[in-house]
């Protein structure tokens, strides 16, 4: 638990947020700004700032944040029309929140990959 971090509040519970998930290492909650129909944040409970802080000890971690992604495609209903994960890493892909996440988004189609 990193003070002033949100997503450790969120995940602990002291900032509310509208859970779609949760197991023992892993929330994932509704962005409050989505950009798609389903736009969840799958997040550790372990706090690491970036995928740049993931250690060999945490690859378990990235494991599961994957596999919480899967359940979340399916409990909100984008698993079999399709949906995107992307983790914003440092200031070039503009990561805003400095605890490891996931977005999980989809329920529209969500064009190209990469803008160029
Ligand atoms: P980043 O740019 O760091 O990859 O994404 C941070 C995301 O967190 C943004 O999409 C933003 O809308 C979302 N966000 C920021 N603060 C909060 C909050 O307090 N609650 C929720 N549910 N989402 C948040
Ligand atoms: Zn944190």
């Amino acid at each position: 638990m990193v003070p002033d971090c949100i997503f450790c509040k969120i995940a602990s519970g002291q900032i509310r947020a509208e859970y779609v998930y949760e197991d023992d290492w892993v929330v994932a909650f509704k962005d409050l700004h989505p950009i798609a129909p389903v736009h969840v944040l799958i997040v550790p409970k372990t706090h690491l700032d970036s995928l740049n802080e993931a250690a060999p000890a945490n690859e378990a971690i990235l494991g599961r944040l994957l596999a919480a992604g899967r359940q979340v495609a399916e409990k909100t209903g984008v698993a079999a029309g399709g949906y995107r994960i992307i983790i914003n890493n440092n200031r070039d892909a503009g990561q805003e929140i400095f605890h490891l996440h996931l977005h999980l988004l989809g329920g529209r189609g969500l064009g190209p990959m990469l803008a160029r």
